[in-house]
């Protein structure tokens, strides 16, 4: 048998960059700057970690807003008002009218607080759980929602959103198609609101919170 010279062999496989380098600043030495100037670029640029799943091109739209510092501007005009829920009893009624218009028949909730420890080591802004109770022989299954305080100054609209993703995962444990597809049944908006929220996170973490 002739030995037959394969012509369309793959090229080796290249090893794929990975995001932190290529996400490494480029310093530019041609300008004077300070290390209080590189210690602000730093945390703006990681700032925006949390908008990590977006397009290119959305992502340089608020980072151009956080460089000519107008996220405040921004978020005001969109959000001019903040809510005023304030209180564990107000959170309630609320979570629960959500709940009562969309998932009645999901297991109930026993109880509903804004916690002061949720925080950015959770990576969360709200935080489900259901806590098994013994009473006597019975145990009894309790779901409790809990939503940072740093939410009780942001508009009804994050906090709403927020509340609908603690909601959903009454019924779907994991951020898959059934749970967004129940976050939006529950808020039309919620992918927008969802990216709104993030953005206010960035603002938040930049010194250009306008809240
Ligand atoms: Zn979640």
């Amino acid at each position: 048998m002739p030995i037959t010279k394969k012509t369309a062999k793959a090229p080796p496989k290249m090893p794929l960059k990975s995001p932190s380098q290529s996400l490494k600043p480029k310093m530019d030495m041609s300008k004077l700057i300070t290390s209080d100037d590189i210690k602000k670029q730093q945390s703006e640029r990681s700032a925006m970690r949390y908008l990590s799943g977006y397009q290119p091109h959305i992502v340089n739209q608020i980072q151009s807003l956080v460089d000519s510092n107008k996220l405040a501007e921004h978020f005001l005009q969109r959000y001019p008002k903040i809510h005023e829920i304030r209180t564990d009893k107000a959170l309630y009624e609320m979570t629960i009218a959500i709940k009562n218009a969309h998932m009645r028949q999901s297991d109930p909730l026993a109880k509903v607080v804004f916690d002061e420890k949720i925080n950015l080591s959770h990576h969360a802004l709200g935080l489900h759980s259901y806590v098994n109770r013994r009473q006597g022989h019975k145990v009894k299954a309790k779901n409790e929602i809990r939503i940072s305080s740093r939410l009780k100054h942001t508009p009804f609209e994050l906090l709403q959103m927020v509340v609908v993703h603690e909601l959903a995962h009454l019924r779907e444990k994991e951020h898959n198609k059934a749970f967004y597809q129940l976050c939006t049944f529950m808020l039309a908006d919620y992918h927008q609101l969802e990216f709104d929220m993030r953005v206010w996170l960035v603002a938040e973490e930049v010194g250009q919170s306008p809240y």
